[in-house]
């Protein structure tokens, strides 16, 4: 049984050019990329439940739990 909670997607940031993206590994959405520090602090902050929140694949995944 994959736990589905920890594998849902990869998180890349690039802090020599201040970058960063989401590669969502369920549904293969992309996300960003976004530039500036500020701008990538709230990303990487965010992305993983921002994404979640808007992932079919996530939602059969869980079952529709979350
Ligand atoms: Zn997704």
């Amino acid at each position: 049984m994959v736990d589905w909670r920890s594998v849902t997607g990869a998180l890349f940031v690039d802090l020599d050019g201040v970058r960063a993206r989401y590669e969502c590994l369920l549904c293969r959405a992309k996300e960003g990329p976004v530039f500036g520090a500020a701008d990538v602090a709230a990303f990487t902050a965010g992305v993983r439940t921002d994404h979640r929140a808007r992932c079919a694949a996530a939602a059969a995944a869980t079952g529709g739990a979350r």
